[in-house]
């Protein structure tokens, strides 16, 4: 695998707040960034060197801009697979597409996992209204209705309960193929964010435990700031398996693994993101190397750094208005702040997170 040298060009699909963050690191390792994105000038745009403003279907576009870098990366996985053929042909892609094929689609993504062994929410594919009603019932009458492709942040989602109307869900993700599955009765939500370099070697962090309000991440935590301490035990089979689909997809750079802890405490995978992480924030301020650099690092084929934790963390995402109190976060002396400088503070959108610390 090449190695980029300082002075070489990452290209980033999607100019999001991840994509932001992984150019701040970037830089730090004096590499440039060119970000394509069909918005113009995106949060990652702004602290990088360049942006191509395309769709991500415009082969033209793509081709220059596969031309122009020296390694590509994506900051979200529903990039069209033509368009990831066409980089791929022109470019070094990492991760890369195997990592993405399996991942946009819950269907593949949920026999990929129990290919590999590992458990997931009882589950069953949904390809017209009437398949509803009869899944519903075998799978114990409290379920979720996911559409396979394009869902995030708790969106393509419909809840049932009991003997609610089936089409109806049906008609609200937009009568899209779907997996409907058990809604489970956890006791925990934690994940597992894990580096893989391209010569196989693998790190992992320590493993968050995750609060969401309305399907969005509200706070991941670790140490001191989680009254759910998870067990050495569980923690190092949560990582286990993430090395173990990240190893499967010959995937290059972060990958995390989210997963329910089950009463008798089992581990059931909800959804794999084969990139950077919202859960993973808290690295930023409670690791040396964090899951950005990390990830810059794995794709530039260099050797990868330090996921030990120097400080116990509590990440909180900053949705919507909440960004307004930037300023009282400001004026904690154990908060860092990180704003994404977004113009539009929209309900239910990631304006930026603060992370609270405690040294260890
Ligand atoms: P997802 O977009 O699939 O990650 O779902 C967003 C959030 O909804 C998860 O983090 C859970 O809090 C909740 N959720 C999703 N699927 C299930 C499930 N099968 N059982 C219980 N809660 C779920």
């Amino acid at each position: 695998m090449t190695s980029l040298q300082p002075g070489d060009t990452i290209g980033i699909l999607g100019g999001g707040q991840l994509g932001r963050m992984m150019a701040l690191a970037a830089a730090r390792y004096g590499l440039h960034v060119h970000i394509y994105d069909p918005e113009g000038a995106p949060p990652a745009a702004e602290v990088s060197a360049q942006q191509t403003r395309a769709s991500y279907t415009d082969e033209t576009a793509l081709k220059a801009f596969a031309r122009a870098c020296d390694v590509i990366t994506y900051e979200f996985e529903n990039i069209p697979r033509e368009s990831l053929d066409i980089l791929q042909n022109l470019a070094t892609l990492r991760p890369d597409i195997a990592s993405l094929e399996t991942s946009q689609d819950r269907l593949i993504e949920k026999r990929f996992l129990e290919d590999l062994g590992l458990a997931v929410a009882p589950y069953a594919p949904v390809d017209r209204s009437d398949d509803i009603a009869a899944a519903h019932e075998a799978l114990g009458r409290e379920t979720i209705l996911k559409t396979r492709r394009l869902g995030y942040d708790g969106k393509g989602q419909a809840s049932l309960k009991g003997d609610e109307d089936c089409f109806a869900a049906w008609r609200s993700i937009g009568e899209k193929s779907a997996v409907l599955e058990t809604r489970v009765p956890f006791i925990a939500e934690i994940s597992a964010i894990i580096v893989r370099a391209g010569n196989g070697t693998a790190a992992s962090y320590d493993i968050p435990v995750n609060t969401h309000k309305s399907g969005i991440l509200d706070t991941s935590a670790v140490g001191c700031f989680t009254d759910f301490k998870v067990p050495a035990d569980l923690a190092r089979q949560a990582q286990t398996a993430a090395i173990r689909i990240a190893d499967a997809l010959g995937h290059v750079g972060v990958l995390t693994a989210e997963f329910f802890v089950t009463e008798t405490h089992a581990l059931l995978v909800n959804e794999i993101a084969p990139r950077v992480h919202n859960s993973g924030h808290w690295t930023m301020d409670a690791c040396l190397c964090d899951q950005f650099d990390n990830h810059v690092r794995a794709i530039a084929g260099w050797p990868l750094g330090s996921t030990d934790r120097h400080s116990d963390a509590l990440m909180t995402n900053l949705i919507g208005e909440d960004e307004n109190r930037y300023d009282q976060f400001l004026s904690a002396s154990d908060v860092q702040v990180h704003l994404y400088g977004k113009t539009e503070a929209r309900k239910g959108r990631k304006m930026g997170h603060i992370t609270q610390i405690a040294p260890r």
